[in-house]
């Protein structure tokens, strides 16, 4: 027998550090994370949601090594202006005066539609969902702490002064571009880099939402909600915290800046930070004024499925920015196909060979880390195991599920409990669902499912009977209605409708 392999370490690349690092936990046996959670004042684009995809693989590669997760990611429904540095209009009461609803029905309703996206994509709930508002007396706790040492009023609120900590903005390395660069929007502030903790409600007006603290009725600043709630739910310090690229500029650097100055120490909060880089257009920045918004949904009714989208996450590394384009989808989509096709045709053959009823793959199991070494196909685990220890090699990863699909060496039982024990990680359902599944009707077509398999089924008798005319009439006829029959695949599945 072999002997039990020593485990990959986990190597996590660490923006605070600009490099490798080994993860040791706080906590032994634990991993704690943090993500940065949307603003709930719209709907989310898909570039948002390559965050949580990237924050989910990181929370399942933790789990799938082994560590008892916990992971918060919180809810921004107060606070975060138009301009992260700082100015402009607080995101959610500009939108509720443009519908004219309240805050806390866009709240609610944003709230939903991401939480949809999240299950959509295969996103594993997090231990805690944190909702900024129900942090708020927290927040003010928190503010009375620093406010002493570190903090200003102005007639806007108060105000932190980040040459209060040692070397702030040391995650940003920037701040010669960003800090001195930033403009300085609030009279009175002592540095550009200045944030506010507290923004007080101007004299003469009200905010839909408000509260009462020792620095006037206002609302908390935007990075201080994070800083609460992730001490709150995690402890100090903790594990991770994650969010995209553009967080590692303003928003942790002021978090890093209060949590110093809470803490009376050095401490930045989380071991590590990690980031992930942007969803990009052609035309440029995604975002959700201009142009097609590109939302999950605009993806589904188009006729992709969501989890192709998943997978075109995972096929770029998450430090690598990544292009977006309907063709790179397309490829993703056929790409999952395959996948699921190579496991349905594996099922298949077992099938015509045993001629009768086989065990549904769904039901393996996946094989436990301490039963690795028992198992012929442990250069699989092995190799799957050191691409996501390589600081979450999916692309890398997703090799390692082709060439187990696509092994004929190894038994089919053996099989599905590998694919069940790697989908752990990539979250692709590939042993829970059908091929079939990941056709979605786009919401423009005007052929039904019924009719397709009608055309097909009446195709597939003209051309046994060798009738090729009516055979290439009803392909023509099946085209014009935007369907693509691809021919010769062994469970005569393959059609797809365009949008
Ligand atoms: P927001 O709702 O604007 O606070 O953003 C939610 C998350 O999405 C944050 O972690 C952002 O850093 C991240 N993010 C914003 N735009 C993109 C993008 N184009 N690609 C990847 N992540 C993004
Ligand atoms: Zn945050």
């Amino acid at each position: 027998m072999t002997d039990v392999p020593a485990p990959q370490p986990l190597m996590l690349f660490n923006s605070l550090t600009r490099q490798l690092e080994e993860f040791q936990p706080v906590h032994p046996g634990e991993a704690r994370v943090y993500s940065c959670g949307p603003t709930v004042y719209n709907y989310p684009h898909i570039g948002n949601m390559r965050a949580y995809v990237f924050a989910d693989t990181l929370g399942r590669t933790l789990s799938f090594k082994g560590y008892k997760l916990t992971h918060v990611i919180n809810i921004t429904d107060v606070g975060h202006l138009t301009d992260d540095a700082d100015a402009g209009e607080d995101k959610m009461e500009k939108m509720a005066a443009e519908k004219a609803q309240s805050i806390w029905d866009i709240a609610r309703h944003y709230t939903e539609a991401y939480w949809a996206d999240v299950k959509a994509l295969n996103i594993r709930q997090p231990a805690h969902w944190s909702i900024a508002t129900d942090y708020v007396p927290q927040m003010i706790e928190f503010a009375k702490a620093i406010a002493d040492k570190h903090c200003y009023e102005l007639e806007g609120g108060l105000y932190f002064d980040t040459s209060t900590v040692s070397d702030y903005g040391a995650l940003a390395r920037a701040k010669t571009d960003e800090g001195e660069g930033r403009i300085d929007e609030v009279e009175g502030k002592r540095h550009a880099a200045d944030f506010a903790i507290w923004r007080r409600t101007p004299a003469g007006e009200t905010r839909q939402m408000e509260w009462d603290s020792p620095w006037g009725r206002g609302a908390p600043g935007w990075h201080l909600e994070c800083s609460v709630m992730s001490e709150a739910l995690l402890g100090f310090p903790f594990d991770i915290h994650t969010g995209g690229i553009d967080h590692r500029e303003i928003h942790h650097p002021n978090e890093i800046a209060q949590n110093q100055a809470h803490s009376c120490s050095d401490a930045s909060g989380a071991r590590i930070w990690m980031h992930n880089n942007f969803l990009i257009e052609r035309s440029g920045k995604m975002s959700k004024s201009a142009g097609e918004f590109l939302r999950l949904q605009l993806l589904i009714d188009k006729g992709y499925h969501p989890l192709a989208y998943r997978l075109m996450c995972l096929q770029a590394h998450y430090r690598s920015e990544l292009e977006f384009s309907w063709e790179g989808l397309g490829a993703a989509l056929t790409r999952l196909k395959r996948m699921y096709k190579a496991v349905a045709v594996r099922m298949w053959e077992e099938f015509q060979q045993k001629g009768d009823p086989i065990d549904a793959p769904s039901q393996y199991e996946p094989i436990a880390r301490d039963k690795w070494h028992e198992r012929e196909v442990l250069g699989y685990l092995q190799d799957f195991d050191e691409a996501v220890s390589d600081d979450l090699n999916t692309p890398k990863a997703l090799v390692v599920i082709e060439a187990i699909l696509g092994d004929p060496t190894i038994s089919d039982r053996l099989r599905w409990h590998l694919i069940a024990t790697i989908d752990q990680v990539l979250g692709l359902d590939l042993l829970q669902r059908k091929r079939t599944d990941l056709r979605i009707r786009p919401k423009a077509a005007t052929i039904t499912e019924e009719e397709i398999e009608a055309a097909l089924t009446r195709r597939k008798e003209a051309r046994a009977a060798k009738d090729f005319a009516t055979s290439d009439k009803l392909r023509d006829e099946l085209t014009a209605a935007g369907v693509e029959v691809m021919d010769g695949d062994p469970l005569g599945w393959d059609w797809r409708l365009e949008a």
